[in-house]
């Protein structure tokens, strides 16, 4: 080990833990010893992984505790914790190839669906249990071997979950994790053996992963940054509406990809912007293991930093701050990196606070005057993460599903995360790739078809000269 990573507590930013760096041949080694074990994990019965897996969900479940521990200096809700696990328990079905017999004279047709060998995973800090479990359990369970990298800042829960899984039972060297940043971030870019990386983090990342991973042969699947929109129709269940806005806008600190950082309230529904203040100004702002705390801190000063210059941008670009979280103090906590839930009005979509993604307590309010004005605001904003329209009227929630190009939509349902038998299918500057994060097209992502045409002749049909055709 040459050099170590500190991990620091965001509400205090004490050193917690170090991580020790991986150096290229450590790296060399993790690649190496999954490329050995791929071809025993691959040809194990399918029946074998998925006892593992089963054994794996239950063992996540009976020690979830532990994994509060261990994210607790956030407020997470971390809603799909171990459903993608569960789902991938279904393998057996998920795997199954296609046939078609008789496709000519004693001629059949099918496919078996295989892994691909080496695949890897490159994590962002901010569900540091659930989006690891979004990786790994679906390559493996396909049969792959899988190299992880966990966020630099929050390793910890991929350790456990290493463990845990080698307590399942999972043979050594189908799962190596390596610790680093960029010189890690290149070598699963650039190693040969692996043939598939799962991004989840920012744009900058996810691009540059993109690119330099199918430059290298590599299929890449990247979920990145989003700026989420909330439409606010006039019609809409009041109560219900600025409650759900405000979760979705603050827990965890506005620290998910699918937080509603954006409302736009539609018509008359501008009028309850004084109570969504309110309702905002309300919430706890505490280290995530006090008892009622509402919001947490960000997960560095760096954030912080700038979170609060991208409100200042929306002050000096003319947008008023209605909510000003940039000075709260939390008692016993004054080094953390806290900023209070905060609403900027008056916001327009040429503003920095509104173009650029945020990954803050903060909530950016627009105005539009009809549903056709909302909408083509949403579709003219880069990114296609999430949306949700909060509404009474069926009609209009169906024009929304429909003429909103956003890769995932709530109706009445501020975060719409699809559950794992659907897949995760942000669109647009959220996503590059072709296919999305679990469901069919995780699995899709996670393995190759082999197609085998096969012809049993009788004996008497034995050709009698050679077919200069081509076979059918
Ligand atoms: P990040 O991009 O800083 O880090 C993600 C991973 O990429 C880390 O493992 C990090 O080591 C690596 N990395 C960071 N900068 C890099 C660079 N310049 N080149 C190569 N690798 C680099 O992201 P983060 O701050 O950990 O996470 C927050 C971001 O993740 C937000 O933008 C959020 O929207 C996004 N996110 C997206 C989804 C989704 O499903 N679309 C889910 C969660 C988070």
């Amino acid at each position: 080990i040459s050099e170590w990573l500190d991990i620091h507590n965001p509400a205090t930013n004490e050193v917690i833990a170090r991580v020790p760096k991986a150096t290229q041949e450590e790296m060399s080694a993790a690649a190496d010893s999954c490329s050995r074990a791929f071809h025993s994990w691959s040809e194990m019965s399918i029946l074998a992984r998925q006892q593992i897996f089963l054994r794996y969900q239950q063992l996540i479940k009976d020690n979830i505790v532990r994994f509060t521990i261990e994210q607790n200096n956030f407020v997470f809700a971390d809603l799909f914790f171990a459903e993608v696990v569960e789902h991938s328990c279904s393998i057996t079905s998920l795997m199954l190839g296609e046939t078609l017999p008789s496709i000519t004279k004693d001629m059949d047709t099918y496919t078996y669906r295989l892994p691909l060998g080496v695949c890897a995973g490159i994590a962002p800090f901010n569900f540091p249990a659930m989006i690891p479990l979004w990786m790994f359990p679906m390559g493996m369970v396909c049969g792959n071997t899988y190299l992880l990298k966990p966020s630099e800042r929050v390793p910890t829960c991929t350790m456990l979950l290493a463990k845990m899984l080698q307590d399942a039972g999972a043979p050594d060297g189908t799962l190596n994790i390596i610790h680093g940043q960029h010189d890690a971030v290149n070598f699963i870019c650039d190693h040969p053996a692996i043939k598939a990386i799962s991004f989840v983090g920012s744009n900058q990342a996810g691009e540059y992963i993109y690119e330099r991973g199918s430059k290298n042969g590599k299929r890449v699947q990247s979920n990145m940054g989003a700026k989420n929109h909330g439409v606010v129709m006039p019609d809409a269940n009041k109560e219900n509406t600025l409650n759900q806005l405000v979760g979705a806008a603050f827990g965890a600190a506005g620290q998910r990809c699918m937080a509603l950082s954006t409302a736009i309230l539609v018509g008359e529904a501008r009028s309850w912007l004084p109570e969504l203040v309110e309702r905002a100004k309300a919430l706890r702002v505490n280290a995530g293991d006090q008892p009622g705390a509402d919001v947490g801190p960000l997960i560095s000063p760096q954030s912080k930093e700038r979170v609060c210059s991208l409100i200042q941008s929306g002050v000096d670009e003319g947008a008023k701050v209605l909510l000003d979280g940039r000075n709260v103090k939390v008692k016993g906590y004054e080094n953390g990196n806290f900023v209070g839930p905060t609403i900027i009005g008056n916001v327009t979509p040429e503003m920095k606070c509104y173009t650029e993604e945020i990954f803050g307590p903060v909530l950016v309010v627009l105005e539009a005057d009809t549903l056709d004005d909302a909408i083509s605001m949403v579709n003219n904003n880069p990114y296609g993460n999430g949306t949700a329209i909060f509404t009474t009227n069926g009609a209009t929630a169906r024009k929304y599903t429909h003429e909103v190009d956003v890769g995932q939509v709530g109706v009445n349902v501020p975060i719409p995360v699809p559950l794992p038998m659907f897949s995760f299918t942000g669109s647009r500057g959220s996503f590059r790739g072709d296919m999305n994060f679990y469901g069919k097209q995780g699995i899709q992502f996670y393995t190759q078809i082999k197609t085998v045409t096969s012809q049993w002749k009788a004996e008497d049909a034995t050709l009698k000269s050679p077919a200069v055709t081509m076979p059918t």
